[in-house]
């Protein structure tokens, strides 16, 4: 039985208010694990109010080595040193608004590895990929990028996100059959590749995820959870989206 996982990436958004408010008001459900991306500007001071807690906290993205002059950049030993657990490696938006290559995105992974924190490996199609019938081969193209640099069971301590490009941010999720289809393939991929242990690896899915939505999305068997973008700023949406995920 996989734990669910319920993540909230608020991408360029949120202040010190709502990192209180979040803390304040957050459920902390016993079963499920709740993790926490805020912008690296709050993810000190969110990681310092959940410590000692069951929540985790992560940063949404971080640079390929560990230290040097890469300006405006933050490093995963870094994000390990204030105590948060995790990173997204290879979000939609990274990937195409910053540029971030399969190259990029594997040497990120690695890194954040390196670090010992728990990467979680965002991977999609985008919507001409879905049209032209090769949103599969997308998604193993991504997940084969981050094998080929990581020789060791890529998969024993991370966390694939599906996210296909076209349901983020625009209010069109996927529907459940489509979503569990893609999370049975990323499943199947991996006990094929021997990349982790295929039944223990958790799947979210990411894109548009609501409170409307969630419950329908969760009964899919391959489906462990949830990263959620735009309804994750506001903690009543979040906490309903939590209890969603309830049995
Ligand atoms: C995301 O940014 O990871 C995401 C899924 O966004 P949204 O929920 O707003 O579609």
């Amino acid at each position: 039985m996989r734990k669910p996982v319920i993540a909230a990436n608020w991408k360029m958004n949120g202040s010190a208010e709502l990192c209180e408010r979040f803390a304040s008001t957050m459920v902390r459900p016993e079963y499920a694990d709740v993790w926490l991306f805020p912008s690296s500007l709050h993810l000190a001071k969110l990681t310092e109010l959940f410590r000692g807690s069951d929540v985790a906290t992560g940063a949404q993205n971080v640079w390929t080595d560990v230290s040097g002059a890469y300006t405006g950049e933050i490093s995963a030993s870094m994000v390990a040193r204030i105590h948060a657990e995790l990173a997204l490696v290879g979000h939609s938006e990274r990937r195409a608004t910053f540029g971030d290559s399969d190259a990029i995105v594997a040497k990120k992974f690695k890194i954040i590895m390196e670090a010992e924190l728990i990467p979680v490996l965002c991977v999609g199609e985008t919507l001409e990929e879905r049209e032209s019938e090769m949103a599969h081969l997308a998604v193993q193209r991504q997940l084969h990028a981050v094998e080929a640099a990581w020789d060791r069971s890529v998969y024993s301590h991370s966390v694939i996100a599906y996210e296909p490009v076209w349901a983020i941010g625009t209010g069109k999720a996927a529907t459940a059959a489509i979503a569990q289809e893609m999370h049975a393939l990323i499943r199947e991929h991996v006990r094929m590749q021997g990349s982790g242990d295929a039944d223990a690896l958790r799947i979210l899915y990411g894109g548009s995820v609501k409170p409307e939505n969630a419950r329908e999305l969760i009964a899919e068997s391959d489906i462990d959870g949830f990263l959620v973008g735009g309804a994750s700023l506001d903690v009543d949406d979040f906490n309903r989206i939590c209890e969603s995920v309830k049995n």
